[in-house]
């Protein structure tokens, strides 16, 4: 691709460098933004750079939040002894939305995935196992996408915490196998969080 401007294709190669956004698309959200009021493009531009520089994450349970302790760990009214473990911030947004769920949520940002390169500790795991030997914890409930490394790290997990004599249950009907969290229609998922079954009658020991 050619361009008239130096800038122009810098402005370009940055927004290319976005999963999902080709160079043409890219050259399509930059020209869009060459014509809207000047304004607007340094708001987003200061959202973004806010964004990045501002947020944090949750000290207990990993979420993104804009304080060091989220807003559902801070609630007095969510019971802090049932944790649901999910793989990342959009499982949070989409549990949430099914307002299924009351307990509190364990983010581990990502699956253990030996393919991709990621191991047990580059994941929040150590902090959920020391949670449970620490605090008053009854029950986990394993909220994974239900694929092969989904399961690769509800059973590490299990197998770290099952001399703690917690409950460990799994979300079950309407997620089929291969689902990921996030795609599921929030009846099927609320529902799912309801009805979960104990952990150990899901897997083949
Ligand atoms: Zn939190």
């Amino acid at each position: 691709m050619e361009f008239s401007s130096k800038l122009l294709e810098r402005a370009v190669n940055e927004m290319s460098q976005l999963p999902g956004i080709g160079k043409r698309t890219a050259l399509r959200l930059v020209l869009h933004m060459l014509r809207q009021p000047k304004e607007q493009t340094l708001a987003l531009s200061e959202a973004l750079q806010t964004m990045r520089s501002d947020v944090k994450f949750c000290k207990c349970c990993h979420n993104i939040s804009d304080v060091e302790l989220c807003e559902i760990c801070a609630n007095p009214k969510r019971n802090k002894d049932v944790i649901c473990v999910v793989e990342d911030i959009r499982d949070v947004m989409a549990i949430e939305n099914t307002s299924s769920f009351r307990g509190v949520y364990h983010v581990l940002g990502g699956k253990i995935s030996p393919m991709d390169g990621i191991g047990p500790h580059q994941l929040n795991i150590a902090s959920l196992v020391k949670k449970v030997k620490e605090e008053e914890i009854s029950e986990l409930i394993f909220a994974l996408s239900s694929t092969m490394e989904g399961d690769t790290t509800n059973f590490y997990i299990f197998k770290q915490i099952k001399d703690f004599g917690i409950t460990t249950s799994t979300i079950a009907r309407g997620i089929s196998v291969g689902d990921e969290l996030e795609y599921a229609d929030e009846i099927t998922l609320g529902r799912s969080i309801v009805n979960r079954i104990p952990f150990e009658s899901s897997i083949k020991l």
